[in-house]
């Protein structure tokens, strides 16, 4: 099984590119072969442009029989989440709203890409703006987990992460708002890597969050990640939240980083009564590996914890219902075909357009916004984020990493949490707190449930410290040696 070529790394595509093994246009025929055999189950896409996509292959093809390659990524077939714009592409959001929208232009971290030479190759379905856990809140179709068809992929991103998974692109691009990229990760067994606030630019992700939106890679291996962030991240004018650092070069440091001598925090909030117990159980195993390895384990606390989902609901909604106003029916949008006048345009475009989960943050958002409620809601959220943001700070004076579960739950079945909003909103309750600190962190497999469930280990580093963190998961990743394992039979 590990032969399929649609199940190998990056690193290993590069290396058959390179050896003439293989051309850009024949991988990309095989993803696209890949992908009309097990996408009727998996559900992953949305759209996908066949004749673009052979295009840029054949261009990159070109480009390596000149000598001309421009990086590992030259040649290689990225899916992309709804929520990126690529000029000429539609750019839905999973949404009603936006569904014949075609992006004008291309946002910067997917023009990097291009100029890397990547290959687009599918646009991947998410819960509707980036608002949900399990992707079942798509306008239009719900995607299935590739290791068990029956269950969720998780979400937001859960398209990119079920596609990774299926094989159906070589990696992928997610956002990641309280988790959208890390808990689908986990659910679906791949790498999934949340950036710093502000090391990858924001123009051309439709905004759900402004203060914690951030776009990052899904991948099959710690590299190929490492390779995939490498290539977006960078200050970048049209973003003013982007943040001028060095960007080193991931990859070659991955293998000077090592976990030995390292500290390794875990906090002892992330080990709650409710979190499922194969999961604790496999995220315990990766700490004592972390342990055999050479890192000190110490227990430490983060005592704003349980305060962060709380905050985030008030945060995310209120920013979300400020950059949802623009969906207003007059522009670019849905537009009802019922309306009387122009005040009744937007009403009935807005009710037509959005779905449930949406409408409900944005009269969640614009509640704690309103006058009277802003102090009393939104202004003591944004205080006790600064707490929960100190939290952090203080725990990284003694230690190198935090380790934590990715998700209590291992894959819940589809339609499981569906009607009941706060059991959704707990999916993410490991992950939001690394969003509203502003910190990097990713999810990597760390284990099985005895259903065959994927389990992932979240780990959190230092702002901008993206190069260590990736080296420790890489490290993590080589001893724990699971990333082999690929969810076949459930697809045949
Ligand atoms: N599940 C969380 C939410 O619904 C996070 C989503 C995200 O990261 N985009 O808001």
């Amino acid at each position: 099984m590990s032969g399929n070529i649609f199940y190998k790394s990056v690193a290993e595509l590069e290396k058959m590119l390179d050896a003439g093994e293989i051309s850009s246009e024949e991988l990309t025929k095989e993803y696209i072969s890949r992908t009309r055999s097990v996408d009727g189950k998996v559900q992953a896409q949305l759209s996908n442009y066949e004749d673009s996509a052979l295009a840029a292959a054949r261009a990159s093809d070109a480009r390596r029989a000149h000598g001309e390659k421009r990086g590992a990524l030259d040649g290689i077939p990225v899916g992309l989440k709804d929520v990126l714009a690529v000029r000429g592409q539609k750019l839905t959001c999973a949404s009603k709203m936006l569904e014949n929208y075609v992006s004008p232009y291309t946002g910067t971290a997917m023009s990097k890409l291009e100029k890397a030479g990547a290959v687009f190759w599918g646009r991947l379905n998410l819960d509707e703006f980036a608002m949900g856990s399990s992707c079942e809140n798509s306008a239009f179709k719900k995607t299935r987990n590739p290791w068990d068809l029956t269950r969720a992929p998780g979400g937001s991103s859960g398209g990119s992460a079920a596609a990774v998974a299926a094989g159906e692109c070589a990696c992928a691009l997610g956002s990641d708002t309280g988790g959208s990229i890390r808990q689908p990760a986990s659910f679906c067994g791949v790498v999934g890597v949340k950036p710093t606030y502000g090391l990858v630019s924001r123009f051309g992700l439709a905004a759900f969050a402004s203060s914690l939106d951030q776009i990052g890679p899904f991948a099959r291996t710690v590299e190929d990640a490492a390779i995939l962030l490498g290539a977006i991240a960078g200050w970048d004018a049209k973003d003013s939240t982007s943040v001028k650092v060095d960007v080193p070069d991931y990859r070659a440091s991955l293998s000077e980083g090592s976990l030995k001598g390292k500290v390794v925090g875990v906090p002892k909030e992330y080990f709650i009564e409710g979190i499922d117990q194969q999961v604790r159980a496999a995220v315990e195993s990766g700490i004592d590996l972390c342990a055999k390895l050479g890192a000190e384990i110490r227990q430490i606390s983060l005592p704003h914890t349980d305060l962060a989902l709380p905050v985030y609901y008030i945060i995310a909604t209120a920013e979300a219902s400020s950059n949802l106003a623009r969906y207003d029916g007059m522009r670019y949008t849905h537009r009802s075909a019922r309306a009387t006048d122009s005040t009744d345009l937007y009403f009935k475009s807005r009710a037509e357009g959005f779905g449930e989960e949406v409408k409900r943050r944005i009269i969640l958002g614009s509640y704690v916004l309103s006058s009277g409620y802003y102090d009393a809601y939104y202004l003591r959220a944004q205080q006790v984020r600064t707490l929960i943001r100190a939290d952090f700070g203080k725990a990284f004076e003694d230690v190198d990493v935090i380790v934590t579960p990715t998700s209590p739950t291992t894959a819940f079945k589809i339609g499981e949490r569906a009607s009941d909003p706060l059991s959704m909103y707990l999916s993410d309750i490991f992950t939001i707190n690394v969003n509203l600190a502003g910190l990097p962190g990713l999810s990597v497999p760390c284990g099985f449930s005895s259903e065959g469930l994927p389990i992932g280990l979240q780990m959190i580093g230092r702002p901008f410290d993206e190069a260590n963190l990736l080296s420790y998961a890489h490290a993590f990743e080589r001893a724990a040696g699971i990333c082999d394992r690929h969810p076949e039979s459930s697809l045949l």
